[in-house]
């Protein structure tokens, strides 16, 4: 591929050349959810108008080319992430329900009465609430490692939680409040010398790292679509194939299983074990649309470009003097997280909002995270490859803009 420039992708996504309140978007909640390319748009429009049909199950054409591009998809995400099988890419709504699967199903055949489960003090809700649902239902323990002022994990903490008792460790790969990379090898690592399997949450990170399972040498992996320029609605499950074979099925329905009577039913192997009823069969072609679009792009140029951005963002936001960053982590990525003074986050994004500039305010769905802080929400600029220094600056001078304008 040529070498990766911000000028040549910003025309791949349409939604950037629109106005908001008069000003071009500056779009700066890729956290949240990133935009689509034309390549993803196109990709679900062929689906629709040229092969819109039911997977698995008809013998005709039209059905025949949507199970063909439903398990297409499925490769490029296995290559995406360098599974070593097929068999071990899911589909599932989104990373939330990634989470609820394993919550369900692992949780159902390996978490007793006693047992503990280790979650971090940084998690998104979607990664705690399953956890405690399991835990109050199975009499088990959650345990929260605990981070530091600059957001990242007390390495030493998390080694005194681990013993025979934890039956799992799940944790955010990157945050999406602070940015934090989290040295997830390492912690996979010391929880695997104890025969303890680890469960990633990628939603933050499946954007902007390399993402490679066997090299991570993670049990489970989740991830959203719409987090990687796909659709919303689908997202994945990655599982090592041992674990996918063990565990039992999250619901039950058409398509994960392989016969059906009153007396018994036999399930179908993984993947589909786990993907009961009509997928969302549009959507993984959007998804591997969205991956194949970013498989042809310099990758490597790319991420060069985001840590360059992102290093800028934090140099000119620094400029600021009311600005107080939460989250400080040497290992960064996409989130950047703050506080302008004392105001109240809804105030600067609204103010920013009418120069055209989308942030994200709020608790980002960490509560507790807010609450270790004890602050009620952040500002959060998180950005992406087609973003740009300009938009940067455009950011810089909103929000001492909206500092003039509350400090009246
Ligand atoms: N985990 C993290 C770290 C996230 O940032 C998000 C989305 N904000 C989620 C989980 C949940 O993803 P989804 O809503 O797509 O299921």
């Amino acid at each position: 591929p040529k070498p990766f420039n911000v000028a040549d992708v910003r025309g791949d996504f349409p939604v950037l050349q629109t106005y908001v309140n008069g000003a071009p978007l500056v779009y700066f909640d890729n956290g949240a959810t990133t935009q689509k390319p034309w390549a993803v748009l196109r990709a679900m429009e062929d689906y629709y108008t040229g092969y819109n049909s039911n997977v698995h199950r008809g013998v005709h054409t039209l059905s025949q080319q949507a199970t063909a591009a439903y398990e297409a998809a499925r490769e490029t995400i296995a290559k995406y992430i360098n599974a070593a099988s097929v068999h071990e890419v899911v589909y599932t709504k989104g990373t939330t329900d990634s989470v609820n699967l394993v919550a369900s199903t692992y949780g159902k055949k390996y978490v007793k009465e006693g047992d503990v489960v280790i979650i971090s003090a940084m998690e998104h809700h979607s990664n705690i609430v399953p956890w405690q649902m399991l835990c109050e239902d199975k009499g088990a323990t959650l345990k929260v490692i605990p981070f530091d002022e600059n957001g990242e994990l007390r390495m030493d903490a998390f080694k005194e939680m681990l013993d025979e008792r934890v039956k799992l460790v799940s944790l955010t790969h990157v945050s999406n409040t602070m940015g934090t990379i989290n040295p997830v090898k390492e912690i996979i690592a010391l929880a695997h010398a104890l025969n303890i399997p680890v469960m990633l949450d990628g939603a933050q990170a499946i954007a902007h790292l390399a993402v490679d399972v066997q090299d991570l040498d993670v049990d489970f992996y989740a991830f959203s679509s719409h987090k990687i320029y796909g659709p919303t609605g689908i997202g994945v499950l990655y599982g090592k194939e041992k674990w996918l074979n063990d565990i039992p099925p999250y619901q039950g329905g058409g398509d994960m299983i392989k016969t059906v009577t009153f007396a018994k039913t036999i399930y179908n192997d993984p993947p589909l074990k786990f993907e009961a009823g009509t997928p969302a069969i549009a959507e993984s072609v959007g998804l591997g649309a969205a991956l194949q679009y970013l498989m042809e792009l310099d990758l490597a140029g790319m991420r060069a470009y985001e840590h360059h951005l992102n290093q800028v963002a934090l140099e000119k936001l620094r400029t600021i003097d009311e600005l107080r960053f939460i989250g400080n982590a040497k290992e960064r990525n996409g989130a950047i997280s703050f506080m302008i003074g004392n105001h109240h986050p809804t105030d600067v994004g609204e103010l920013l909002d009418q120069q055209g500039i989308a942030v994200r305010t709020g608790h980002h769905c960490t509560q507790p995270l807010m609450d270790i802080f004890c602050i009620p929400g952040t500002v959060r600029a998180s950005l992406t490859f087609y973003n740009t220094e300009e938009e940067v600056d455009k950011l810089v001078a909103g929000i001492k803009k909206a500092v003039i304008m509350l400090n009246k």
